[in-house]
């Protein structure tokens, strides 16, 4: 939960063009009362006033939650505290893109090309971050010691010239030292841990197994070990436990196998009772291995309590995972909370230009970015999913929604001539967004009130004749339409021909939107007629929404009312 705090009046306005929860005056009392249940702050006072006001409040970097401060004018954003463990930064970028502001970073990392160990995508940091970024920082030598042979993150091994491979975990000059580890290991000065999400627990319970017993075996199991919680990257079960709350009540994502699957795996202890009672002869150790993949190796045996069973198993390396994003059609208000995570998630960023430059604000230098020119949608979708098939967790970004005409499709058509991508689509999650539809009609006023159809007119991936019968289908059944890919230099003929399909049926006075840049800076719209459209008024940036025979205008606003009088 985020909170604006405001005592002027210039602050109270600009408050009020952000989306939280808003105090105005009273500012120390609020931050006091409210710094327990508050994810981040957002004061429109001087640095220096707020941090009198935090000073006395302050716990610790997991603890605190993050503080922005804007000035006056709405021109500065400067996180004072959690930039990186609370999202301070991440928290300025939104709120100075919401207010056309600048943010203010002033923590080390994001001021130079040195990723933020706290925020790697795909690793969670332990230990003496402070130090080993301090270090790094200042062009020392860091020892990297990778007894995983895990995957180093290009942007991490580029970005650090002082990035020293040592032999061993002391390097002669090492002034700090980074260690790749699924284990735990003692704290000390000078030694940083990141966690790759390597692990994988299999559980197996009895239905009558209690969710405090299942969790402190699997503590004691990985404690026994050695091992660190924060690399367990799932748990792995018989599907017939998947809901079971002891399971669930584990916080991790579940992976479930059938009975028959986990019979498959070869296991170093089957047992024939187990067989009996839920037909394989191992659940914790089949299920860990088998969730682990190809290459995995069972690090922990089955451990057992009353009621269940646990074993663990470590991948042979990271598991690829692709996201395609729909980053709604421009504004980052207008972006969904999902699809930032999924961006600043991604170890991997792809897609074209433009789409990419639409969530520069949500980029970190940890990440590799890959701008991909126009056209080409295959190649795109053939170079994620390759991504992610070398185990990296890839986002696909597209403007307005990922899967309206864009690359959610592409990706799955390619996968459908490649039985190997099967695996990466299965578990591919596709992040809705705002399509330019729906952002072109809430400019217009409510075009799209009623029954509509949604039509392409780029005659790139389908003959003309098909795109004609579409819009003459949509005539004849009174839809209102909204045209995407209206017109480019080299398609400039079509929307002409299909206004002139659409005048066959409905009248020429009938209401017509054209919306440039739909919630984009330089955004434009116009209200006119079938009969009177200009198709030179339109290019490829548009979006133009053909009323139905009921839709009238209102106060220069479109409307498609929601129902046909009735007979
Ligand atoms: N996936 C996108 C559509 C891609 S097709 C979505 O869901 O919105 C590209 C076409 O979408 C453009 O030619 C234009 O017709 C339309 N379009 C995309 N963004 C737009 C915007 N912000 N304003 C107006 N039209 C837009």
């Amino acid at each position: 939960m985020t909170l604006s705090v405001s005592v002027t009046e210039g602050g109270r306005t600009l408050a009020a063009r952000l989306p939280y929860e808003h105090v105005h005056g009273q500012a120390a009392a609020t931050v006091r009362d409210r710094w327990a249940d508050t994810d981040g702050f957002v004061l429109f006072l001087a640095v220096g006033a707020a941090v009198r006001i935090v000073a006395p409040l302050l716990a610790g970097k997991d603890a605190d939650p993050a503080v922005v401060c804007v000035d006056e004018a709405g021109r500065w954003v400067v996180p004072i505290l959690g930039g990186h463990a609370a999202g301070a930064n991440d928290l300025a970028a939104a709120v100075a893109s919401l207010l056309g502001a600048t943010p203010v970073l002033t923590t080390a990392t994001d001021a130079t090309a040195v990723p933020a160990l706290d925020s790697l995508p795909g690793f969670i940091a332990a230990g003496d971050v402070a130090a080993v970024t301090a270090a790094l920082l200042d062009g020392r030598p860091v020892a990297l010691d990778n007894p995983l042979g895990w995957p180093v993150p290009p942007p991490l091994a580029a970005s650090f010239p002082a990035l020293f491979r040592a032999s061993g975990p002391h390097g002669p000059q090492a002034r700090g030292e980074l260690c790749i580890t699924d284990r735990d290991r003692p704290s000390r000065p000078g030694l940083a841990l990141l966690h790759p999400p390597s692990l994988v627990l299999g559980v197996g319970t009895s239905t009558d197994a209690d969710t405090d017993e299942v969790a402190s075996l699997v503590d004691r199991t990985l404690a026994a070990a050695g091992l660190a919680r924060a690399s367990v990257a799932e748990l792995a079960t018989i599907d017939r436990r998947r809901s079971h709350p002891a399971i669930t009540g584990l916080a991790l994502p579940v992976r479930a196998f059938t009975a028959a699957e986990l019979a498959t795996v070869p296991v170093p202890n089957p047992s024939v009772t187990v067989a009996g009672a839920v037909g394989t002869p191992s659940v914790a150790e089949a299920a860990a291995l088998m969730a682990a993949g190809e290459g995995a190796t069972l690090v922990v045996t089955k451990q057992a309590s009353s009621h269940a069973t646990v074993a663990v198993a470590r991948r042979a390396g990271p598991r690829g995972h692709l996201t395609v994003v729909g980053l709604g059609p421009g504004h980052a208000r207008h972006r969904t909370p999902a699809a930032t995570a999924a961006v600043r998630h991604a170890q991997v960023v792809v897609g074209y230009g433009p789409y990419v430059d639409q969530c520069a604000d949500l980029l970190s230098p940890a990440q590799e970015v890959v701008r991909s020119p126009i056209g080409d949608e295959a190649v795109r979708a053939k170079q994620a999913l390759a991504e992610a098939a070398a185990g990296r967790q890839v986002a696909v970004v597209c403007s307005g929604d990922a899967g309206v005409f864009a690359m959610a499709a592409v990706v799955l058509e390619v996968a459908a001539g490649d039985p190997s991508a099967h695996g990466i689509v299965s578990a591919m999650q596709v992040m809705p967004g705002v399509t330019a539809a729906v952002a072109a009609a809430a400019v217009l006023g409510a075009p799209l009130g009623h029954d509509h159809a949604l039509i392409s007119l780029s005659d790139l991936h389908t003959p003309w004749d098909v795109i004609e019968a579409r819009v003459r289908a949509a005539a004849q059944a009174d839809l209102a339409v909204a045209f995407y890919n209206p017109r480019s230099a080299r398609r400039s003929w079509q929307l002409g021909a299909a206004c002139r399909l659409l005048l066959e049926h409905r009248p020429p006075t009938t209401p017509v939107g054209i919306v440039h840049d739909a919630a984009r800076p330089g955004q434009r719209s116009t209200v006119t007629t079938l009969a009177g459209l200009d198709p030179g008024e339109v290019d490829m940036t548009t979006c133009v929404i053909v009323g139905a025979s009921t839709t009238t205008v209102v106060a220069g606003r479109m409307v498609t009312p929601r129902g046909l009088p009735q007979p």
